[in-house]
């Protein structure tokens, strides 16, 4: 059990990570692959989409937007993960990333990758309701 934590930390250098650290690193690591892999596959239509900005009046300008929503929502999620990661390095993990608040444990256990408290993420919600409206 240690010798296959040791090897996976080993590429992170020197990072002091306790145990369940390292199954939180483990967790976003695998988070990263899956959505960056959802990412990849992607691929060629965003190509195609870049190749094709010209003809953005095609029909199917629709669902390249969806689609391109959608890479958004991916690409933001790799950073979140990216972030929670950073966090986990500098021990800061945990802690809203807004108000500095410890973000309620079983907030953590449903997303590791979550980086505000529930009162901040609320009153970001709010906003964007009322930006929408
Ligand atoms: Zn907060």
């Amino acid at each position: 059990m240690d010798g296959i934590l040791l090897q996976t930390v080993e590429g992170l250098g020197d990072a002091p990570l306790v145990r369940t650290g390292c199954e939180i690193w483990e967790w976003l690591q695998g988070e990263k692959e899956e959505v960056a892999h959802e990412l990849l596959s992607d691929g060629p239509l965003c190509q195609t989409a870049v190749s094709g900005v010209q003809e953005a009046e095609a029909p199917e300008e629709n669902s390249r937007e969806i689609e391109w929503r959608h890479r958004g929502h991916l690409e933001a999620r790799l950073r979140e993960i990216n972030d929670a990661q950073d966090r986990l390095m500098d021990g800061a993990y945990g802690r809203c990333t807004d108000c500095g608040a410890e973000i309620d444990s079983l907030r953590l256990a449903a997303d590791p990758a979550a980086s505000l408290c529930i009162a901040c993420r609320r009153s970001i919600e709010a906003e964007a309701v009322f930006c929408t409206l």
